[in-house]
C-alpha cells in the first residue's frame, strides 16, 4: 500500500505578513519536491468533528478562535501568531488533514500518511494560540483515534527543535497517550525538561543544548526508542518539524537532511511490531525552504520504505 500526502490549497493562503518565517512558501517548497515522485497518493483533508475539537481545546477557546479572523489585513493572536481572512479555512483544514489521514489508514486506503499542512500546531495549548500555532493538530489526531477508533495507546514523537508545549498541554492528562519530545533547551517556548512527566508519567522530554550535532542527537534519541519499545504504542503520530536542520535560521541544532530519514526509520523500526506500521506524520516547523523540502522528502522516504 501507498503513503498518502494530505494537502489543500488553503495551506498556501494562510497569510502571516511579509517577512514572517511561517510563510506559504514552506508548504509550496515541500509540495514541489514531493510532486516529482510517483510513489505517493495525494488526498484532501476532511472536516474535523466539533466534538473532537472540543476534546482537544476548551470550548471557549474554539469559539474565540472562530471569531478571531479579520475581514481584511492581519490580526495577531500573540506576538508571533498571525491570522488573515483566509487563515480560518487553513487552520481547520490543517486539523482536518489528520482526520483524513487516520480514516485512510483505518479503511486500508493507504498505509501511512504525511499531513503537508500549515499552520503548525504543537505550540497551541488547550486555551491559547501560540508560536505560529492555533490548533494542536497532533492532539486532534490523538483524540480522534481514541474517540472514533477506540485506541488505548498512542505515542506522539515530536522531533521539532522547539518543545511542543501545546502537544504536551493537550496530551498530559490523557492516559491513552505518550508524548515524547527532543528539543533545544534552554530555548523557546521554555519548559520541556525531565520535570514535565505528564499527569500519568506519560511524557518523556529530552532537552538538548544549542549546537547539538547528529551523533549527539542520535545518542539521545536512543532514549526515545527505548521508551517506545517499553510502551508498545498501537498507533504512532509524528509531530514532524524540520527546524533542527543545521541551515535553519530559527534554531541551533546541526542535523542534516538525511538525519530526518534516520530519525523516521529508527522510530518506525522500533515500533512496527506494535503499530503494524500505522503512523501519521504532521508538519510542524522548518524555516529554511531548501532544507525543509529536502528533509521532508527524506522523512517521506522512510515512510514509503516502511509501508
Ligand atoms: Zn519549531
Amino acid at each position: 500500500m501507498n503513503t498518502a500526502i494530505i494537502n489543500s490549497d488553503s495551506y498556501e493562503k494562510h497569510f502571516t505578513g511579509d517577512g514572517h518565517p511561517e510563510q506559504p512558501k514552506r508548504v509550496i517548497a515541500i509540495k514541489d519536491k514531493l510532486k516529482k515522485r510517483n510513489d505517493l497518493i495525494w488526498e484532501k483533508p476532511k472536516k474535523v468533528p466539533e466534538k473532537i475539537l472540543e476534546m482537544t481545546h476548551s470550548k471557549d477557546y474554539i469559539n474565540y478562535l472562530k471569531n478571531s479572523f479579520p475581514q481584511k489585513g492581519l490580526k495577531f493572536l500573540d506576538g508571533d501568531t498571525v491570522v488573515s481572512p483566509s487563515s480560518k479555512k487553513a487552520i481547520f483544514e490543517a486539523a482536518g488533514s489528520t482526520i483524513r489521514a487516520v480514516d485512510g489508514i483505518e479503511n486500508n486506503q493507504f498505509k501511512n500518511a504525511f499531513c503537508l499542512a500549515r499552520p503548525p500546531g504543537h505550540h497551541a495549548e488547550k486555551n491559547k494560540a501560540m508560536g505560529f500555532c492555533c490548533i494542536s493538530n497532533a492532539g486532534v489526531a490523538m483524540n480522534y483515534l481514541i474517540n472514533k477508533y477506540n485506541y488505548k495507546k498512542i505515542a506522539c514523537v515530536d522531533f521539532d527543535v522547539h518543545w511542543g508545549n501545546g502537544n504536551y498541554d493537550v496530551m498530559r492528562d490523557n492516559e491513552n497517550s505518550l508524548y515524547i519530545s527532543t528539543h533545544q533547551y534552554p530555548f523557546y517556548p521554555g519548559g520541556g525538561t525531565d520535570k514535565d512527566k505528564g499527569d500519568f508519567n506519560n511524557s518523556l522530554n529530552i532537552p538538548l543544548p544549542a549546537g547539538t550535532n547528529s551523533e549527539q542527537y542520535f545518542n539521545a534519541f536512543d532514549r526515545v526508542l527505548e521508551r517506545l519499545i517499553q510502551y508498545k504504542p498501537e498507533f504512532l503520530i509524528f509531530s514532524a518539524g524540520f527546524d533542527a536542520h543545521k541551515d535553519d535560521p530559527l534554531a541551533q541544532f546541526q542535523l542534516s537532511s538525511k538525519d530526518f530519514y534516520e530519525i523516521t526509520k529508527r522510530t518506525l523500526f522500533a515500533t512496527k511490531d506494535f503499530t503494524q506500521g500505522k503512523v501519521i506524520s504532521i508538519l510542524e516547523g522548518g524555516y529554511d525552504l531548501n532544507a525543509l523540502a529536502e528533509s521532508a522528502n527524506e522523512h517521506v522516504n522512510a515512510l514509503v520504505e516502511f509501508n
